[in-house]
């Protein structure tokens, strides 16, 4: 790969210390210890591709950071606590800026969450992303899709939808002002995924997800997962001050259907509401409640005065939008 070779690469962008790997980056594979007694793997992939998951005007770090930070997203989700990761890279060419900014972006966020690089692969081709996580959790501790039992409220880590907007002003489907703008372009590019959340939840939550696709559909994967249906205020799921301003309808679309959020949204027995406040405040977050999980199959849609809203749940679909 032009001057700079492959292994000379990776060794420069993708060689960090890996303290709890027994076998880090350089051999055929990495090596990590097994968990403790009564604690297991919890193993997630996702794949980022130019033009389909982020604009080619995206800055390296931020993009290294959402890299990971979407694999992270899901280690939260099952409240699993990060541990070490693979990254496999292909690459049109070998671009000694592009590379350090991609790698520090990545590397900050990993140190973050003590999260090693163990290892990984790179090939010459079009921009393509490949991260796969591995963190641990109880044995039969990991936070599911499938509990979710009726009576039980649903939960938010956080405001929704700026991801969205700011895809749209890239469109230019809407205008924004400069701070508007920058606010949720940073939701979009630089998403902070809740993994100190998804551990306080352990043992507490019934269900959990992290929203990717859309708040409704992402949803929709827990209820059927779970066997149940759903009632959600729509007027109490926290937007920013940068979505409020926009027109009800767009906001609505934006937070119920936007996407790229990388919040969580849980389900826990109303008697642990207490609990679950406190698990918000030791994470730093606002939780937000938004409705409550009932036997009838089904997603009802209400707004803050309780009149049914029609809307329509459409989750991102690679292979149908
Ligand atoms: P092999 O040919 O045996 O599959 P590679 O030549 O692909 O090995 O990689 C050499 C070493 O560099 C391996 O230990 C691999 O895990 C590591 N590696 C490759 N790409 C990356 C990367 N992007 N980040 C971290 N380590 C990497
Ligand atoms: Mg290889």
């Amino acid at each position: 790969m032009n001057d700079l070779g492959e292994f000379e690469l990776i060794e420069r962008y993708f060689r960090h210390p890996t303290p709890h790997a027994l076998v880090g980056p350089g051999d055929d594979c990495a090596v990590l210890p097994a968990p403790a007694a009564g604690m297991a793997l919890a193993v997630s992939s996702d794949m980022l591709v130019e033009g389909r998951h982020f604009l080619p005007t995206v800055p390296p770090r931020l993009l290294g950071h959402k890299a990971l930070a979407v694999n992270l997203s899901d280690l939260a989700a099952a409240g699993a606590r990060p541990l070490a990761f693979t990254l496999a890279l292909a690459l049109p060419r070998v671009d000694a800026s592009w590379l350090e900014g991609f790698s520090d972006g990545l590397m900050a966020l990993a140190r973050e969450h003590g999260c090693e690089l163990v290892g990984g692969d790179v090939t010459a081709g079009p921009l393509n992303i490949c991260i796969t996580v591995f963190g641990e959790v109880p044995e039969r501790g990991a936070l599911l899709r499938s509990g979710a039992r009726p009576g039980d409220e649903i939960w938010l880590s956080g405001p929704l939808g700026d991801a969205r907007l700011a895809l749209e002003a890239f469109r230019g489907k809407v205008e924004l002002d400069g701070a508007d703008f920058r606010s949720t372009r940073r939701a979009m590019e630089a998403p902070q995924p809740r993994v100190v959340l998804g551990q306080a939840l352990r043992g507490l939550a019934s269900a959990a997800i992290d929203i990717s696709d859309g708040l409704l559909g992402d949803l929709g994967h827990v209820m059927r997962a779970s066997r149940v249906g759903a009632r959600i205020d729509t007027d109490s799921v926290p937007r920013s001050p940068a979505l409020a301003r926009q027109p009800l309808v767009l906001q609505r679309e934006c937070c119920l259907n936007g996407g790229d959020d990388y919040e969580l949204v849980f389900t826990a027995p109303a008697d642990a509401a207490t609990q679950v406040q406190a698990a918000g405040e030791r994470a730093g977050l606002a939780l937000a409640r938004i409705g409550r999980i009932e036997a009838e199959p089904g997603l009802r849609l209400v707004d803050g005065a309780g009149r049914p809203l029609t809307f329509e749940s459409r989750s991102f679909d690679h292979f149908r939008s």
